[in-house]
């Protein structure tokens, strides 16, 4: 009796622990599948990361071989919402003293055709919305916060993420990315790839910006700081080209101060150097970004108004011409300095297919000084449209 009993017992304790190995077995099976999957889940990240990866270094490549600021530019707003899948990215640049805004403004499509970029007058914006630490913000889109820096593109981002643009320490800008999804730039969500980008394209914009600056120094008269002979002669071409691809007429105005010779003679060199720069600055104010000027030579300037028919070309250069008459170059206590200009206009018709396009250039200015000499001849201060 005593011995079954035993037995019994034993034979529970076999079944006992049976029941543990099992259930232990069972638990390290578990945990076996929980790895397994964590590792899937693992490799599938890391896959994904992979091809994330090879995909950011195709698009920073291409984006390192490019030099001109319009590609940099047309590369990061145009082509990079196409090639991360997004709603939008934008481009905010810190142009403090204008130069940025010039140098676009002198691209043959000028500024417009930029529209994801935006230029701010300092860093101000930038140092609030990045504060101490200039790292990526991820998050929601948020009209009031994001609108400016999106510009209004239907339908809007749903999520955000913010990538300063630093060099030596400073901000340059920031690169705006809006996503189609919120996951997409969740707050929770790691930065890794986006700071490399960001520094990449700091590097980029900023080395464009350069590149720009020295192509256009060569292009640029010194003392009214406005597009010399050279810049003219390229652009008038590239303008000409593209009135004859589209259906608007290019107008062509040559501007020459009157008796400019007794301004230097009767108030020196240095004010007639001042009178210049502020001839300058009023021709610049009466056109539009997209037109171009520059200093034909001496005290000459040509201005292309493009889409402007001979009428209209007409009202612009006879509103320069009274502009420049009301302006005062000097004042003193004893007089105040008035100049007044001649104006000759020209237009070329999209419809004059004929010739070549450095034939048409020459023909085109020709025109123009042939109606300004016809404005000297008879009496000066006057605007004479070239029939
Ligand atoms: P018109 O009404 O016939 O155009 O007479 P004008 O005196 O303006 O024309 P002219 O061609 O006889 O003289 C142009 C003067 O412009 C002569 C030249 O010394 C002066 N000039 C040319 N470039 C500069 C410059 O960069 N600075 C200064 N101060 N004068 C210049
Ligand atoms: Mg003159
Ligand atoms: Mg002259």
């Amino acid at each position: 009796m005593k011995l079954s009993l035993q037995k019994q017992q034993s034979a529970a304790r076999t079944v006992n622990q049976r029941d543990m190995n099992l259930s232990m077995t069972d638990a390290l099976r578990n945990e076996n599948r929980q790895l397994r999957i964590q590792l899937d889940e693992l490799l599938k990240q890391a896959h994904i990361n992979e091809r994330k990866l090879r995909r950011l270094q195709t698009q920073e490549m291409e984006l390192l071989g490019l030099d001109s600021l319009a590609d940099v530019l047309h590369t990061l707003t145009v082509d990079y919402p196409r090639a991360f899948d997004l709603a939008q990215v934008t481009l905010v640049l810190v142009d403090s003293d204008n130069q940025i805004q010039k140098l676009l403004e002198q691209l043959p499509a000028g500024m417009q055709q930029f529209q994801g970029v935006v230029l701010l007058p300092d860093v101000g914006a930038l140092e609030e919305m990045f504060q101490d630490a200039p790292r990526p913000r991820l998050g929601s889109y948020h009209p009031a916060v994001h609108g400016p820096l999106f510009g209004h593109v239907e339908p809007p981002p749903v999520s955000v993420a913010l990538l300063p643009l630093l060099r030596r320490g400073r901000f340059i800008g920031c690169l705006n990315m809006g996503g189609r999804y919120a996951e997409r730039f969740a707050a929770n969500k790691d930065t890794y790839f986006l700071e490399r980008l960001a520094t990449t394209v700091a590097v980029c914009v900023e080395n464009a910006i350069n590149h720009e600056r020295l192509a256009n120094l060569g292009l640029t008269d010194p003392l009214t700081e406005v597009n010399n002979r050279r810049f003219f002669d390229q652009r008038l071409e590239e303008e000409i080209m593209r009135t004859l691809r589209g259906k608007t007429p290019l107008a062509c105005l040559l501007i020459d101060v009157d008796h400019f010779k007794r301004i230097n003679d009767n108030y020196g060199h240095q004010t007639g150097d001042s009178v210049l720069r502020q001839v300058a600055a009023v021709l610049r104010q009466h056109l539009r970004g997209q037109d171009v000027l520059a200093r034909y030579g001496g005290e000459e300037f040509v201005a292309l108004l493009s889409a402007a028919t001979l009428e209209r070309a007409g009202v612009i250069a006879e509103r320069i011409r009274m502009a420049l008459e009301q302006c005062v170059f000097l004042e003193d206590d004893e007089k105040r300095l008035h100049i007044t200009a001649s104006i000759g206009v020209s237009v070329l018709q999209p419809q004059q297919h004929q010739g070549e396009i450095k034939q048409l250039a020459v023909e085109l200015v020709e025109r123009s000084d042939q109606a300004l000499y016809k404005a000297k001849e008879s009496g000066r201060n006057r605007v004479v449209v070239s029939a």
